[in-house]
């Protein structure tokens, strides 16, 4: 027996309509693939206004402004998950494919107890192996775990891809197959660029970047779990029968074709940041050691770290800009503060050693008018800070310098196993 997981987000199982196309590669899977079996991991159905869609399940509890502990929030979105692995399952049985339903607690994961944002700590794989004696098909609910103790904990949005690469790995699945509403990786959001391009193939270093820097086409937990586990990655349309996107190493992939002839391979993009910048003089020590600890005790994520000696720039979510400067300013500090910046990152795993790079980037933003407010870089990205405003212009003017929209992608059905 072999084991393939499939994820479906949100849009791929709002609909009767939608899940006629998950269902077919759902059989595809069991009878393409010789002696499989299927585990289904689901998003929950749709977005708001969807009534079951996470976001509407809030609106019951007028979040943000509720007063339920953390712990019930996550009693309460986890259903989003578990009533579309019930529909699924439901309709599966009814296209006479066998198949079971479980909760991410019934499928064996276990949790830490940081509620809303639980990490997994191990999956119990017994129930699915036990349940694939009697079903082709078990429908996991995504996005949600179990602590020891048995108190139900959600994993943070974008979820249900770590739920799925995390049971592939416990499952020592053949393959992971993220479906999606988009052809696969694209070098760009394609919903700011209108002409970005899927790509055949990218590393599982260059996706967990784009991930980590903001394209929320898969999250970026669940490519560390596929890439520390090598477990192949593929990530395509619910609505093509072929093609996508498939994740490697890279070595295996190199021999048909080298990955390191392109430079750059995608640009990703974060908005609603707030930027913090903290002069000193005397007390630059202080600074950066107390306020990061500061920002990590009220659980402020920082991101966009620069350091001198007479100054500390960093950015942060902007919805949690009051309670920073607050914090900032009961420690002694008075930071200027710069809301609705983005942050633009170029990504690719070729612009290692290649001269020019950094300087096309601020060449062609230069050109389009935009002002860069901070930058950073690393062995395979580059990023900038820039005005929000700016956006849209940035992202679509770096695509064009690196031409991405001439990459060439093939559609085809690709057999990438273990
Ligand atoms: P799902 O509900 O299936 O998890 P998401 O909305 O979380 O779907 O992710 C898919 C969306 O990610 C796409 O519709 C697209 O707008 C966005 N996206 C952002 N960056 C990229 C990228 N580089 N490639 C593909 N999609 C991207
Ligand atoms: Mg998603």
């Amino acid at each position: 027996m072999q084991v393939i997981v499939q994820k479906f987000g949100g849009t791929s199982v709002q609909s009767e309509e939608s899940r006629k196309h998950v269902i077919k590669h759902i059989r595809q899977a069991l009878t393409k693939d010789k002696d499989s079996k299927v585990v289904v991991v689901v998003s929950a159905l749709g977005r708001k206004p969807k009534p079951y869609a996470t976001d509407s399940l809030l609106q019951l509890v007028d979040y943000p402004t509720n007063y339920n502990s953390k712990r019930e929030l996550d009693l309460l979105m986890s259903c989003g998950e578990t009533i579309a692995s019930v529909v699924l399952s439901n309709e599966l049985k009814k296209h006479n494919i066998s198949s079971m339903a479980l909760t991410g607690a019934q499928a064996g994961i276990v949790t830490n107890n940081e509620f809303n944002h639980a990490k997994i700590n191990h999956i119990n794989q017994d129930r699915i192996f036990k349940e694939f004696k009697d079903f082709d098909v078990i429908v996991v609910a995504g996005f949600q775990g179990q602590t020891e103790d048995g108190e139900i904990t959600t994993i943070g949005r974008g979820g249900s891809d770590t739920t799925a690469t995390a049971l592939g790995v416990a499952l020592q699945a053949k393959r992971v197959e993220i479906f999606t509403d988009v052809n696969g990786i694209m070098t760009a959001d394609p919903r700011v660029v209108k002409n970005a391009k899927p790509l055949n193939v990218i590393t599982y270093d260059e996706i967990s970047h784009l991930a980590y820097h903001g394209a929320k086409v898969i999250h970026p937990r669940a490519v560390e779990f596929a890439m520390q586990a090598k477990i192949p990655l593929r990530i395509r349309s619910t609505y093509e029968e072929d093609g996508g996107t498939i994740v490697t190493s890279g070595k295996s992939y190199q021999r048909k074709r080298p990955l390191n002839d392109r430079v750059v391979t995608g640009i990703a993009h974060q908005s609603e940041l707030t930027q913090i910048r903290i002069q000193t003089k005397e007390e630059a020590y202080r600074l950066q050691s107390e306020v990061f600890k500061a920002m990590a005790d009220a659980g402020i994520s920082v991101d966009f770290i620069n350091i001198s000696s007479t100054e500390v720039n960093y950015t942060i979510p902007q919805h949690v800009t009051t309670k920073a400067v607050e914090i900032l300013n009961e420690l002694g500090f008075y930071p200027e503060v710069l809301k609705e910046c983005a942050k633009v990152s170029v990504v690719g795993a070729g612009m290692t050693g290649i001269p020019g790079v950094a300087s096309k980037i601020v060449q062609s933003l230069t050109d389009a008018d935009i002002q860069i407010l901070q930058s950073a870089d690393s062995f395979t990205t580059i990023w900038v800070l820039i005005y929000e405003k700016d956006l849209f212009k940035a992202v679509n003017s770096l695509h064009d310098a690196f031409e991405l929209s001439k990459v060439n992608y093939i559609k085809q059905d690709f057999v990438i196993e273990r």
